[in-house]
């Protein structure tokens, strides 16, 4: 590596201790531009700094020699220097710019590079730091001209060079700087402002097309969980739907023997059973059409969830108080925020969870449900944890699907499904719905949801 590209990987490591915005905005342009002055600054300071020495000896200037020498050390202080601030080095570089130029002001007046000094405050102040902040160092940097031909004036100044200059002469001079001064000023805020408005432009463009890919991605989402619901209708249509319907079937056949008469005992039983039948067959119809609808009133809100899960709680209070059940709410679900979700399918998510974990109690076991929550990344993992009777290991996967049901009908009654309904409501929020559980040791119900719903 040459020693150029090992002084500026220096140079680097020792400016990045500074604060870089993160967002690619003018700022940070101003920041990168700065590293890049601060690199070419000190080999630019050597290259001028020997000649200017001899020329000191001859004219017998050893005053600017002392304050060159001074400005040298304080651009070696900005470059290299490990513990300042970005900001810091900032400061330092123009107090060094305004350091030389008043010094050299005062012992060569109009003959030296005083005013370009000046000149050169506004200009870096302009590009480093921003256009209102370059205004006053004009109003700084006209005082000082002032200041000089006041002193100028009442004669304070000893220099032989200043005092062959009339105040009046040197304010003709001085005023140049100041009215090139506004010139740079103006010109570089135009540019800026044009630069941070195509930066403004580009980066609202970039968030427009990751909106878009991130709607395309929820649409091809939605899509599979559309298709799969197709496939698990067909199943429910061909297996479920038929039972009860071939069960109406087989009576009525019985039914049409001529042995079967009316006020039979096993006549009566029959019509018991088909009327069993069409009950729940009217109960699975209607809870299909309630499963595809989940999700149809698409509308985001913000809620706490602590007080959705209190409202649940209310609304579940006949069964809570019941069976004693308490409904612990962590304390992670009380320091959360208030987040994005479809309220009302997000109130049956909870709704299902906790009457379910009602429902499936231990016998003579108080049924205590905990829910927290945790931050993972994008989403937000719940979990509704029971010390009710579990699940066996084999019905873990089946649980979700609609109409599956681990526990016999006889001891608990259900139709089996409220868990299709959480699953399908979890998925609406972007997550995954998952159970940990084994017979007799109480069951964790874990489902995620995104942390950034579309609205
Ligand atoms: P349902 O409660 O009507 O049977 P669900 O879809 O809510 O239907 O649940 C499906 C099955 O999952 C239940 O029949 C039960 O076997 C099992 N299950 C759900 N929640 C729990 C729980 N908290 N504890 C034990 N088993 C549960």
């Amino acid at each position: 590596m040459s020693i150029w590209s090992k002084y500026k990987e220096l140079v680097a490591s020792r400016l990045s201790n500074g604060s870089v915005p993160d967002v690619k905005g003018v700022d940070y342009w101003r920041d990168k531009l700065f590293h890049v002055i601060v690199v070419y600054t000190l080999p630019v300071c050597m290259i001028a700094y020997i000649p200017a020495m001899i020329l000191c000896y001859y004219l017998d200037q050893p005053y600017i020699a002392f304050y060159d020498s001074l400005a040298v050390v304080l651009v070696v202080l900005v470059t290299f220097s490990k513990k300042l601030s970005l900001r810091w080095r900032k400061l330092l570089f123009v107090g060094t710019m305004y350091l030389l130029s008043i010094a050299l002001l005062f012992y060569m007046g109009v003959y030296g590079p005083g005013l370009l000094y000046l000149l050169s405050t506004v200009i870096f102040v302009s590009l480093i730091y921003s256009s209102k902040l370059a205004y006053w160092c004009i109003v700084v940097n006209t005082t000082v001209c002032l200041l000089f031909a006041l002193a100028m004036h009442l004669e304070v100044m000893d220099s032989a060079m200043v005092n062959i200059y009339t105040p009046e002469a040197w304010l003709a001079v001085a005023s140049n700087q100041v009215l090139l001064s506004i010139l740079f000023a103006a010109s570089i805020q135009i540019l800026t402002s044009g630069f941070s408005q195509t930066l403004e432009k580009e980066s609202s463009l970039k968030e427009n097309i990751k909106n878009e890919v991130v709607e395309s991605e929820r649409l091809v989402k939605e899509l599979k969980i559309k298709n799969e619901e197709m496939e698990q209708f067909t199943y429910i249509a061909s297996h479920d739907l038929q039972e009860p319907l071939n069960t109406i079937l087989g009576i009525t056949e019985i039914l049409k023997l001529p042995s079967s008469k009316k006020g039979d005992r096993d006549f009566e039983k029959s019509l018991d059973y088909i009327s069993f039948s069409v009950e729940r067959l009217k109960t699975l119809i209607k809870g299909l059409l309630d499963y595809s609808r989940i999700g149809r009133l698409l509308s985001v809100e913000e809620v706490r969830c602590e007080e959705v899960i209190k409202n649940v709680a209310g609304d579940l209070h006949s069964a809570i108080s019941e069976s004693g059940a308490k409904v612990e709410i962590d304390e992670s679900i009380r320091r959360m925020d208030s987040v994005a979700v479809f309220p009302l399918d997000f109130n049956q998510l909870f709704q299902n969870l906790i009457s379910n974990a009602i429902k499936f109690r231990s016998i003579n076991v108080k049924p205590v449900i905990e829910v927290s929550v945790k931050e993972r990344g994008d989403f937000f993992e719940f979990l509704v944890r029971d010390n009710g009777i579990g699940i066996d290991k084999d019905s873990l996967d089946k649980i979700f699907i609609i109409f599956k049901r681990a526990h016999s009908d006889t001891s608990y009654q259900g139709t089996g499904i409220g868990l299709a309904f959480c699953k399908k409501i979890v998925e609406l929020h972007g997550g995954k719905i998952w159970v940990e559980s084994s017979a007799g040791r109480g069951s964790s119900f874990y489902f995620t949801i995104s942390r950034h719903l579309a609205k």
